[in-house]
């Protein structure tokens, strides 16, 4: 398979070029043609896998750069982890100047309620403090139209999955949900079969 298979804009297979993504990994090539077709997904897989371009390639192709309120929301159990993925997003959209911020416990929060006042498509976060964003109305849900949970499995080890359904819960239900994990847990489980549309599963 190549990226030119999935018919992405021009700006985003020109920013692969630049990233030297020559051909797409696994994790990508099963997941980025059905995320296209708005297509829930339970994706069974490691990091390093590419499984962050895998939902950052389609995501950001399907990106409508106009809209001033964010319309992905990435949901990840650790600030290290978020920052990644944004500079992961960062570069997939930059020829679309996609703007990604990324919001995490340990920062200021009114540094982070400044920067979602500017225009943000993309908000990566970890879900206590995306919630605070939610609950002091410093976060808009009303166009998020895709959804991912990264690394589902460390969610619940953290002690995190009320708190990723309390954020579930808030948003649209006109959405692409996506959940990404190394492994499988009833909870984890449990999320998906209370909050997706017949997912389809992927294991790499
Ligand atoms: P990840 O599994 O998302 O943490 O990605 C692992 C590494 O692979 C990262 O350094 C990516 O920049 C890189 N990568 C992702 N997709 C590709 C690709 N299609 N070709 C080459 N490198 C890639």
């Amino acid at each position: 398979r190549s990226f030119k298979d999935f018919n992405l804009s021009e700006e985003i297979a020109n920013a692969l070029d630049s990233l030297k993504y020559e051909n797409p990994t696994e994790v990508q090539s099963k997941v980025i043609p059905l995320v296209l077709e708005k297509i829930d997904l339970v994706v069974k897989s490691q990091t390093g896998s590419g499984k962050t371009a895998s939902f950052g390639i389609p995501i950001c192709d399907m990106i409508d750069w106009k809209e001033n309120k964010p319309q992905a929301l990435i949901l990840t159990p650790t600030r290290e982890l978020a920052v990644q993925v944004k500079e992961d997003i960062t570069n997939i959209g930059r020829f679309k100047r996609i703007k990604a911020s990324a919001v995490y416990g340990k920062q200021p929060f009114a540094i982070q309620k400044t920067e979602l006042k500017q225009k943000t498509h993309v908000v990566v976060g970890t879900p206590g403090r995306v919630l605070d964003h939610i609950e002091r109305g410093t976060l808009a849900l009303e166009r998020i139209s895709y959804l991912v949970i990264d690394e589902a499995d460390e969610m619940l080890n953290m002690g995190f999955i009320e708190q990723v359904e309390a954020i579930i819960t808030k948003l649209p239900t006109n959405r692409v949900t996506m959940l990404f994990s190394a492994t499988l847990p009833e909870q984890v489980k449990n999320l998906s079969l209370k909050y997706m549309k017949a997912p389809i599963d992927i294991e790499i």
